[in-house]
């Protein structure tokens, strides 16, 4: 099997499984909430594994929240963030090219009267800053809702520009980022980054399904989500998993000390795929500067299901666009909005890696596309 399909989801490391065995022994399995030794140590265990967290990102462990994934995290922190912040202004700044589980919030937020301003963006996926320049010195804007790593193509935001722009033009603007595709691929130091909230998903650095973070700096107020016990700061209430936050741990302490080879291994892959996919006259939709995990490809003559259908022959697994909307049967609207035309971007397959996949991967590949495409003009 060849499985380029990483940034859909990715499988638990040998690590993370060995913790989540681990973790479901009796002594791990109290309540944190309860008075009990059992209920203190889970506390204390969960406590350390927000401290570890937290050191990670760059963050304080207060400032972490455990969720069930990135889809929590950005619905917490941009409806919590609008529905707490009245005095703040109605108006949020983003791009039609973020992920559904903002573009839904977003739209949610407009049905309510907010001004959702979306920034045009370019071939190489950034937003236009000068677009945005102009919007901040119109109206008063109470959030910026961008994605650090675009998921179907893996184009990098300007962040540092679009910090400081906020800084000087507008300082009491706040940042919500998604870093889902930048998580363990690139150093992420929130504190630093100077954004003020930041969503991250487990099962996309080999954790398992289920478990996510959303960082929100210290002082930033959210309405939450899910109320009941008031759990996490009464920021996300229900029972904590011990089980989920150390697998999510695990797989980011392993994502940080393997970043710099699996940079390179990706690049490597990356490069090797880019020149070989161009000879056969398949079009690279993703960026130059793009993260080099994540290659967005339009071949000629096959649309993007066929495509990946045609791989999946040959065990080879690849994503049309992104997997939460690929059942659908569209187009790609990152790719759409992002000024690609509409039948290069029917013709779009997704390829991502990680620190498993190999130059042989990569090459079995190339051998298979070339087998397709001759079946392909034989039954032409
Ligand atoms: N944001 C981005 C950029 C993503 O790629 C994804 C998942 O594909 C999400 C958010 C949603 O993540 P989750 O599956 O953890 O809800």
């Amino acid at each position: 099997m060849i499985y380029f399909d990483n940034s859909a989801t990715t499988f638990p490391s040998d690590r993370v499984r060995a913790v989540i065995s681990d973790m479901m022994k009796d002594e791990y399995s109290g309540n944190p909430g309860s008075l009990h030794k059992l209920g203190v140590s889970a506390d204390k265990a969960y406590g350390e594994t927000q401290a570890k967290v937290a050191k990670l990102l760059g963050a304080s462990s207060d400032e972490i929240i455990f969720t069930s994934c990135a889809t929590e995290g950005a619905n917490t922190a941009i409806r919590g963030f609008m529905s707490r912040n009245s005095r703040a202004g109605r108006r949020v700044i983003s791009t039609r090219t973020e992920h559904k589980a903002s573009l839904e919030c977003l739209s949610l937020l407009e049905k309510s009267g907010y001004e959702v301003v979306y920034l045009p963006v370019g071939r190489d996926g950034k937003p236009d800053l000068s677009e945005l320049e102009k919007a901040l010195t119109e109206e008063k804007t109470a959030l910026f809702c961008f994605t650090l790593v675009n998921n179907e193509t893996g184009s990098i935001l300007p962040l540092d520009q679009i910090v400081s722009m906020r800084n000087k033009l507008s300082p009491d603007t706040k940042i919500y980022l998604d870093a889902v595709q930048a998580l363990g691929k690139m150093p992420i130091d929130l504190h630093k980054m100077n954004v003020d909230m930041c969503s991250f998903s487990g099962h996309k650095i080999h954790s398992v399904k289920g478990t996510g973070v959303l960082y929100v700096k210290n002082g930033v107020r959210i309405d939450p989500l899910i109320l009941g016990g008031g759990q996490q700061k009464g920021m996300r209430s229900g029972t904590q998993s011990l089980l989920l936050a150390k697998a999510f741990e695990a797989a980011l302490e392993e994502a940080v000390e393997t970043m710099d080879d699996s940079h390179g291994n990706a690049a490597k892959i990356n490069e090797y795929l880019r020149k070989e996919l161009a000879e056969r006259k398949a079009v690279i939709l993703s960026p130059e500067d793009a993260l080099p995990y994540v290659l967005n490809v339009s071949f000629e003559g096959f649309e993007s299901e066929t495509m990946l259908h045609c791989l999946e022959i040959y065990d080879i697994f690849v994503s049309t666009v992104s997997a939460c909307s690929s059942k659908a049967k569209k187009v790609s609207y990152v790719l759409l909005e992002s000024g690609v035309d509409r039948k290069t971007a029917a013709n779009a397959v997704r390829l991502s890696f990680s620190r498993y996949n190999s130059m042989e991967e990569a090459e079995q590949f190339i051998q298979k596309v070339d087998v397709i495409y001759d079946l392909y003009a034989v039954r032409k």
